[in-house]
């Protein structure tokens, strides 16, 4: 059994303001700490579930890739560390029998919920598939969806858990705090929190026959809004791509994974 680990920070337990996720904040130390707890916690109960062999991705955005405490993570993993990777979700293929979401957080526009956004916190208005608004839940679920591989597993704030149901169905979800605005949250104690992850990661594994791949129908639409004209100014060298206003853009995809690419410039 083989489990994709996608993981974020801004949903780590005890997380919930940007002072913890930018690199160059003062307590960018404690959200590290955070993520990598939540990140052993999923490990350890993936590993009592079933799963054998176990690829994590450390997706936060800050410090180029590179998040969690090497020197603490759990054993019975594989850790891909750095940015960028090959592609997006890399180590997710179609060898891969399940996926989790760790630390991930509600998509942009979402309230009350902890550190909302989209890719982007100071660039991005929203995202777009074929005119449905999809957080980074949403796709990174849907490049999964791509390789046939199931998310099984999302952990976050309330906003995240409510995203993940109403998007993914049955899916299984580990509420660490409860937001009450964009940057306050009523946390579950370290331990607890983390106890609740292994246990909702366990139950995930146990239960990897349930869950349905997320598709999106394709060929695939893509609508990009950015905040201000000029961070949609690169793509006007691109000839495959339509510029709907100054700061909005539109490109078509064969599928979710070539969607992300392009939009990560690796296409
Ligand atoms: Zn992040």
């Amino acid at each position: 059994m083989k489990l994709y680990m996608a993981t974020d920070m801004e949903g780590a337990s005890g997380v919930t303001q940007e002072l913890m996720t930018f690199a160059d904040q003062p307590r960018y130390q404690e959200g590290r700490r955070a993520l990598t707890g939540d990140i052993n916690a999923a490990v350890r109960g993936a590993r009592a579930g079933g799963a054998t062999e176990i690829i994590v991705g450390d997706g936060h955005g800050a410090c180029g890739g590179y998040n969690v405490i090497f020197e603490e993570l759990e054993d019975g993993a594989q850790y891909h560390l750095g940015s960028p990777g090959q592609c997006y979700a890399d180590g997710c293929d179609e060898s891969t029998d399940l996926a989790f979401l760790i630390a991930y957080h509600a998509k942009a526009g979402s309230w009350p919920a902890i550190l909302d956004h989209t890719q982007s916190s100071r660039a991005i208005v929203d995202l777009r598939a074929n005119g449905e608004v999809l957080g980074e839940l949403g796709w990174t679920a849907a490049v999964c969806g791509h390789f046939g591989v199931p998310v099984g597993l999302v952990t976050g704030d309330d906003a995240t858990c409510a995203e993940a149901r109403e998007l993914l169905g049955e899916v299984v979800t580990a509420q660490v705090k409860r937001a009450r605005s964009r940057t306050s949250a009523i946390c579950l104690a370290p331990g607890d929190a983390r106890r609740l992850i292994e246990e909702k990661a366990r139950e995930a594994v146990e239960r990897a026959g349930e869950f349905t791949p997320f598709v999106i129908e394709a060929p695939i639409t893509v609508r990009v809004q950015y905040l201000r004209t000029e961070m949609a100014q690169g793509w006007r060298r691109r000839k495959d791509v339509e510029m709907i206003d100054a700061r909005t853009v539109e490109y078509e995809a064969a599928n979710a994974f070539e969607a992300m690419q392009i939009y990560a410039g690796y296409a």
